[in-house]
């Protein structure tokens, strides 16, 4: 009876504990996806990580195709589609790697009970993150909310586990179970294709992965703490989309960086900010849509001006930086972090608009969007979230130009029209609409 194995958010075959169990089981293994678009809950993916799950997914298949295995792909509820599938090939067992969203966590469940009831083995693992969100947790038992006394707990805790290596080879079924096919789904924009400057950038998949994290810790680690947060330096990792999707894990991540023998801890940290928004989402499963800070609900945003929105999303709005990271987002569903955190202050705090609207659209342009750190790095931006960054600390977009992009390397680079002669006009003045801002942030402290 062959063994399930249900890629989810880890779309890799090193460090996999899910298929480690499945090919230890000594069966037939069997990986399934499914595209679940109908499940309760669970956030319809956006533009950019359609474009990228299909990239990585044809990679997983052509890799577990090569280890003697296969993918399967269904789409549907998984928790209609994983016992049909169980069914038609007749499984002993199903595995996966855990996930921490709220929908996510109740399809799984009922999955595991019902699977258990008809006789099968069913096996959960921790694999994306270095501690399990359960595990940090104040002397009284709470979860933080605030990240350096977390951080500080995380790392009390016993060390991440070493990875695994990937199997050698994974005995697959004798026949191929049915199959979608791939291009039937549609994950990839086709009129208009505006998917050529994600093309130009990436390499979707866990070569591409194994071989950008090697990259990183070979020529960029060592000057991170130092470039990090100028954004035409090329000194990040670019791994969050690998992490996103799982073509890497965090143990694989933290192991290498510390053999590398580079001074990595400011780096380790970044990863700890992930862990971070994945533990709040834990405990805050409606982390996207509420504000975490419940008297933030008192913040009275105007009306919404579509012009504004929508100048913003484009880059239109006459601050050259806000416009150059913009546009990157666009061109390359990806923005440099200094930049994401300048563009949401000045969508939130210079326009007045609620950072729902900025997060939905990160969501649908970012290829590492994902359901905790989109919203997360948002509410901390806009103040109504975990940790201290007070509403009135307003980032002002031509300090955070001169400081971190003196040469304006970045902005010629992803905005060239938006400097020199012709250049468009600010959409707000700035030192009115911060007043206006802190104004209207009264109300947050009276409620
Ligand atoms: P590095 O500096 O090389 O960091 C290494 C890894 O640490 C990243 O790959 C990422 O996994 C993690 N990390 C770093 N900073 C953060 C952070 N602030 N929060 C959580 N994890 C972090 N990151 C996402 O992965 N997905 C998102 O949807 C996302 N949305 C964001 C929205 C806003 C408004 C802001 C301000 C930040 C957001 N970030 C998000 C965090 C951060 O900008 C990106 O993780 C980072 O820019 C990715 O580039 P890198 O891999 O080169 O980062």
């Amino acid at each position: 009876s062959p063994s399930l194995v249900w890629f989810r958010d880890d779309l890799r075959l090193a460090d996999h504990p899910a298929l480690r169990a499945a090919v230890d089981r000594g069966e037939p293994v069997i990986g399934v996806y499914v595209l679940d678009e109908e499940s309760p809950g669970i956030r319809a993916l956006g533009g950019a990580a359609r474009w990228w799950l299909h990239h990585s997914l044809a990679e997983l298949g052509e890799r577990l195709g090569e280890k003697g295995s296969v993918l399967v792909l269904r789409r549907g509820a998984a928790g209609e589609v994983i016992p049909a599938l169980a069914r038609d090939v007749g499984a002993g067992a199903v595995y996966w790697n855990r996930r921490y969203g709220s929908a996510e966590r109740e399809v799984d469940t009922g999955l595991k009970e019902g699977l258990c009831a008809d006789g099968l083995e069913v096996q959960s693992f921790a694999a994306s993150l270095l501690h399990e969100p359960w595990t940090v947790r104040t002397g009284t038992g709470t979860p933080y909310g605030v990240f350096t006394p977390f951080w500080k707990a995380a790392q009390q805790l016993p060390p991440p586990r070493a990875p695994l290596p990937a199997p050698r080879q994974i005995a697959g079924p004798h026949a191929h179970p049915a199959t979608d096919d791939l291009d039937e789904w549609q994950l990839l924009p086709t009129s208009p294709d505006w998917a050529g400057g994600l093309r130009d950038r990436w390499a979707p998949g866990e070569r591409g992965a194994t071989a950008r994290l090697h990259a990183f810790l070979t020529e960029d680690a060592a000057d991170y703490d130092r470039a990090r947060d100028e954004p035409s330096a090329g000194a990040t990792s670019l791994l969050s989309p690998r992490l996103r999707w799982g073509e890497l894990s965090p143990f694989q991540v933290w192991h290498a960086a510390i053999e590398s023998g580079a001074r990595v801890g400011g780096f380790l940290s970044e990863l700890g900010w992930r862990e971070f928004s994945w533990h709040t989402l834990y405990h805050f499963p409606d982390l996207a849509t509420k504000n975490l800070r419940s008297a933030f609900d008192a913040f009275p945003w105007p009306r919404l001006r579509p012009s504004m929105l929508s100048a913003w999303q484009k880059g239109e709005t006459g601050f050259p930086l806000v416009d150059a990271g913009m546009r990157e987002l666009w061109a390359s569903g990806y923005m440099h972090n200094r930049v994401r955190m300048v563009t949401a202050s000045f969508l939130i705090k210079n326009l007045l608009i609620d950072w729902r609207h900025g997060e939905q659209w990160f969501w649908d342009t970012l290829v590492d969007a994902d359901e905790a750190s989109n919203p997360f790095n948002w509410q901390w931006v806009a103040g109504s979230g975990a940790d201290a960054a007070p509403y009135f600390r307003i980032f002002n977009p031509e300090l955070q130009a001169k400081k971190f992009d003196p040469d304006g390397r970045y902005v010629k680079e992803w905005a060239p029209d938006a400097v020199g002669v012709g250049a468009r006009l600010p959409i707000v003045d700035l030192a009115d609409t911060r007043k206006a801002a802190l104004a209207a942030y009264e109300a947050v402290k009276r409620a």
